[in-house]
């Protein structure tokens, strides 16, 4: 179990998360939803451990995640792609995939997980030696998924894996994150893509202005007036 409890983080003095508590059970996908500037970039940054928190706790299992650097909170099992994908375009997808692998355990198993994300994606094998920059958005997402993955993670987070993507990929990219979930990894993702998000999920949380304003189930959230006027447009 990934439990978030009472985070706050702040950007100077601004704070940007209040008291924000999620869980996300193994086997779970999660969604944390939200509009521009809620603050879910940030949710999934302070998880990560590209971002400080000020007050709260992080833990993994009973480990205690905050604080810690960003390539130990990998090492424990948790892996983050970032909005934009932020992959190397200008290097090959199979460079990328290995800088993926660049801790010392991951680099270790590194054949191993390229052949398992190859299983999960066999496109990546197939353009190997292709640059990232020349595949199509929902590759490069896919891309950027499996380099996630060469982290060996039990849980992922995702940062509007859909953004920027025309809606037949977004079908696509949604399916991809199935593919990883019935592959055992948990999956916590942040989406302004409300509808979208609450298809594949089986819980989620909507955040407003940096709190957590309501959560439940996929159906309690798609049965409420909030969810349904104010994110879904019925
Ligand atoms: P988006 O979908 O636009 O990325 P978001 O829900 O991910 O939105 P965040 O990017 O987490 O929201 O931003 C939350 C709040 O923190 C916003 O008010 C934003 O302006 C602020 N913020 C984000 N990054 C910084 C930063 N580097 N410095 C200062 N404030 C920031």
């Amino acid at each position: 179990m990934l439990e978030v409890c009472d985070i706050d983080v702040f950007y100077g003095e601004a704070e940007a998360l209040h008291q924000v508590s999620l869980t996300i059970a193994s086997h779970e996908i999660v969604a944390v939803l939200g509009s521009n500037g809620a603050g879910k970039t940030t949710l999934v940054s302070a998880i990560a451990g590209v971002l400080p928190c000020r007050g709260g706790l992080i833990s993994l299992d009973g480990q205690i995640l905050t604080d810690l650097p960003r390539h130990r909170v990998s090492a424990a099992g948790v892996a983050i792609v970032p909005e934009g994908r932020r992959l190397f375009t200008q290097m090959t997808v199979r460079e990328n995939l290995q800088i993926g692998a660049y801790a010392p355990e991951a680099r270790r198993k590194m054949q191993e997980s390229l052949t398992e994300v190859h299983e999960l994606f066999p496109i990546l094998a197939d353009r190997a030696d292709q640059k990232a920059g020349t595949l199509s958005g929902g590759q490069q997402q896919m891309l950027a998924i499996g380099r996630a993955l060469m982290t060996r993670p039990r849980y992922l987070l995702l940062d509007e894996p859909s953004l920027g993507l025309a809606p037949i990929i977004v079908d696509t990219v949604f399916d991809l994150i199935e593919r990883v979930h019935q592959s055992g990894i948990s999956v916590l993702m942040v989406e302004q893509n409300v509808g979208r998000a609450l298809e594949v999920c089986g819980r989620g949380y909507v955040l407003e202005e940096g709190r957590v304003v309501m959560e439940g189930s996929r159906d309690e959230l798609l049965g409420s007036d909030r969810v349904r006027k104010a994110y879904l447009a019925i």
